[in-house]
């Protein structure tokens, strides 16, 4: 598992079980076995888009939340998804990070079809970095241990392999002095700072964001949207779901208005905020800019 989200419930699917954090990290033995074998079907296609999602539908018992989602991220883009709470944005992220099943549709991870029941999902998602609103840290472990704790028990890395990574990845995000610090004494910022490290340290193909600011105090904001930048910049492929029309605008590269479990509009982060071509978009954007 890329991050550690001690609130997962189950993850079910027909003759398939996906291993679950309940409280704390916990990796089924099974899985790490079955995550070392390699197969044809769960390496990436050379040249397949990062994410492809195909006629997408998600519904919890009657109530359909996805409603045929189209949308390819390709190598390198930065796409930022809005709209009004409820619309089903998170559920979307959820499903391409395999914390949700597909009711009809397709996803593709870099050219995997990850509704093929016999891929190894466990494996994808380790190449799938996930930022949540609410940052999960351990609060009983240091930043660094924080940091360290996936890498060991998911990735098997040695202990001093991974505290070599986390250091590096605490110095892209500014918090290199705060390694021995305890989650507790981090402003929101810097929690989420090290959420984010911790995520990168996994070594990601992908990174997804729900709502990555939406927690913070508004001067806290900015250190983190500037941390989301410098990935962006370095190239890394981005799916973000946020309300920081500033970062849609500037960093993104592909702007997602979703209501009501459809995409309404989408284009040019710059040309949809400055010429929303559907009601819908215009009276989002009203409310919001
Ligand atoms: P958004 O992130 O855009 O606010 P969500 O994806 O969280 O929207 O939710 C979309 C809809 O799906 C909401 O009506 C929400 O109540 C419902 N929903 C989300 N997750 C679940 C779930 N696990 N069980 C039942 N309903 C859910
Ligand atoms: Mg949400």
């Amino acid at each position: 598992m890329s991050t550690a989200t001690p609130h997962l419930h189950t993850n079910e699917r027909a003759g398939h079980r996906l291993p679950v954090s309940r409280g704390r990290l916990s990796v089924d033995e099974r899985v790490r076995k079955r995550t070392r074998e390699d197969h044809p079907r769960d390496t990436p296609v050379p040249g397949a888009p990062p994410i492809r999602i195909q006629g997408l539908h998600k519904s919890f018992g009657d109530h359909e939340v996805l409603k045929g989602i189209d949308l390819t991220i390709e190598r390198g883009q930065v796409v930022c998804v809005i709209g009004p709470s409820g619309s089903g944005k998170s559920t979307l992220l959820r499903t391409v990070n395999l914390l949700e099943w597909p009711t009809q549709g397709k996803v593709f991870i870099e050219g995997i079809d990850i509704t093929n029941p016999d891929v190894n999902l466990d494996k994808i998602r380790t190449r799938i970095g996930m930022v949540f609103q609410s940052f999960n840290l351990f609060p009983h472990m240091t930043v660094l241990r924080n940091v360290t704790i996936a890498q060991e028990k998911v990735l098997e890395r040695s202990k001093a392999e991974a505290e070599q990574i986390a250091r590096a990845m605490l110095e892209r995000v500014g918090l290199s002095e705060k390694a021995d610090a305890h989650p507790s004494q981090l402003s929101g910022g810097q929690q989420q700072r090290v959420a984010i490290a911790r995520s990168l340290a996994m070594n990601p193909d992908m990174m997804m964001f729900d709502e990555p600011t939406s927690a913070l105090d508004p001067e806290l904001v900015g250190e983190v949207l500037d941390v989301m930048q410098r990935l962006a910049t370095d190239g890394m492929t981005m799916m973000v779901v946020t309300h920081e029309m500033g970062f849609a605008r500037e960093v993104g590269t592909h702007l997602v208005f979703m209501d009501d479990g459809q995409i309404v509009e989408e284009g040019d982060p710059r040309e949809v905020i400055a010429h929303p071509q559907q009601p819908r978009t215009q009276l989002f954007l009203s409310k919001v800019l």
